[in-house]
């Protein structure tokens, strides 16, 4: 078998065998394909699609790229969640200790940034000493110790996923309806949960821009997971304007810290409940989604999620002295606070556009293996349906330079529109799957 050929195939768009799929993933893995042949192949399938059957070969040859995990030592049964992609999504440090500080295990293999979209383990990597590449001892030591663990993808573990993800992030071949679905189910198998919460995100500043897409992407993936006996919730949620006030790396973390407290954003702190309240529902610590709601707020009211965050930190290697003070984060020499140019209600806070510029100052990768800047970002003030005085604060930008700080306020300022009438707010969650 030649690769050049299986690029032909799909170019030509022809359905590709499991050997050929095999093929091609084991020589991206072993460095025998190389990355330009890898980019040329993305390329095809996100132009030509793949079919079922094709993405479960796919992501079953990602998941035996490297070695899957058992985690019925650590607990009967674990639950995994994770997130398309979105625009100042920092669920994922919010909800892992709400749901461990409930007694639920959660051993979670993360991603990068990707293109516009944050990643949580760049996220991660704010606090200090924070060690997300873990080999798969530390990785059982870590959810054992502290109840939560969040790695990337190693030699061992979904390495294919790792390499190709990485490319995919430079060469705009994410967004991919199988190259998606594959790449979020192949870390999942490999990472050993029983069963999965998708957090499917739609609108400008997900990959899935309809609700029809995001619901075919929910499902092709349900179905993957069913067909290897995992259970899978998707919850389709917005991502029209970003999520929370903060987007960026230590910027978002400061805001999970505060959401933690019980300070965080309504938007933020609504979306970490469902969330959450699925794991526990998936997990069998609640009945149902009230029950689970409810056990749910009180970990923040009563302090243990926080308390389970710092644990966490401290398990993976981070100084918990930046838990405790957050200011203590990594920051940028530039902090410009840019005013509302007029009254209005926002009608439009366009996420893809905000994600952009946050890579723009430094906090995402233009090329692969780019070094990013934690201490970049923006933060947010008035969000869609939200009125704004003339001369309020409208954002603040957290930049390296005046230059970069500059180029972020006009490119900010065009993500909004205004309306003279009061707007609604998007809705959170557009709907919820239960298999
Ligand atoms: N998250 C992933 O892990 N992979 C993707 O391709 C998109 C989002």
């Amino acid at each position: 078998m030649r690769a050049v050929d299986i690029i032909a195939k799909k170019r030509d768009g022809h359905e590709l065998t499991d050997a050929e799929i095999q093929f091609f993933i084991q020589g991206l893995t072993s460095g025998d394909i190389p990355d330009y042949q890898v980019a040329a192949w993305a390329m095809a399938v996100l132009w030509r699609g793949m079919t079922v059957p094709e993405t479960v070969a796919l992501t079953m040859a990602m998941v035996h790229s490297g070695t899957t995990l058992d985690l019925s030592p650590i607990a009967p049964r674990v639950v995994d969640k994770h997130s398309t992609g979105g625009v100042g999504d920092k669920t994922t440090l919010i909800v892992a200790p709400m749901a461990a500080a409930l007694g639920m295990p959660v051993a979670k293999m993360s991603g990068r940034g990707l293109g516009y979209s944050g990643g949580t383990l760049d996220k991660l990597e704010s606090i200090p000493g924070f060690d997300v590449s873990l080999t798969i001892e530390q990785f059982h030591e870590t959810v054992k110790q502290a109840g939560i663990v969040v790695a990337g993808q190693t030699a061992d573990l979904a390495p294919a996923d790792g390499k190709l993800y990485a490319l995919r992030d430079v060469t705009a071949t994410v967004p991919s309806l199988p190259l998606i679905a594959s790449s979020i189910m192949s870390k999942k198998l490999a990472g050993g949960a029983n069963a999965i919460v998708l957090d499917v995100k739609v609108g400008r500043g997900a990959f899935m821009e309809t609700l029809d897409e995001a619901r075919a992407l929910a499902e092709l993936m349900i179905r993957i997971g069913e067909g290897v006996g995992r259970q899978v919730t998707a919850v389709l949620s917005d991502m029209s304007q970003p999520l929370g006030q903060a987007v960026g790396n230590a910027v978002e973390v400061r805001e999970a810290i505060r959401a933690l407290q019980g300070g965080g954003p309504d938007d933020l702190m609504e979306h970490c409940v469902v969330i959450a309240a699925e794991m526990l529902v998936l997990g069998g610590v609640a009945r149902d989604a009230r029950e689970a709601r409810h056990l749910v707020e009180r970990t923040v009211t009563d302090g243990s999620a926080l308390d389970r965050f710092r644990r966490w930190v401290v398990a993976q290697g981070g100084d918990p002295r930046r838990v405790d003070d957050p200011t203590l984060l990594p920051t940028a020499p530039v902090v410009h606070t840019v005013f509302s140019p007029r009254a209005g209600y926002v009608s439009v806070l366009d996420a893809r556009e905000v994600g952009l510029t946050a890579v723009d100052l430094g906090a995402g990768r233009q090329f692969k293996g780019q070094a990013i800047d934690h201490g970049v970002g923006i933060v947010l003030g008035p969000k869609v349906s939200d009125r704004a005085a003339e001369g309020e604060p409208l954002f603040t930008i957290h930049a390296r330079d005046a230059q970069s700080a500059a180029a972020a306020e006009a490119r900010l300022l065009r993500a909004y529109c205004w309306s003279d009438e009061p707007v609604p707010a998007p809705p959170l969650i557009y709907d919820i799957i239960a298999r």
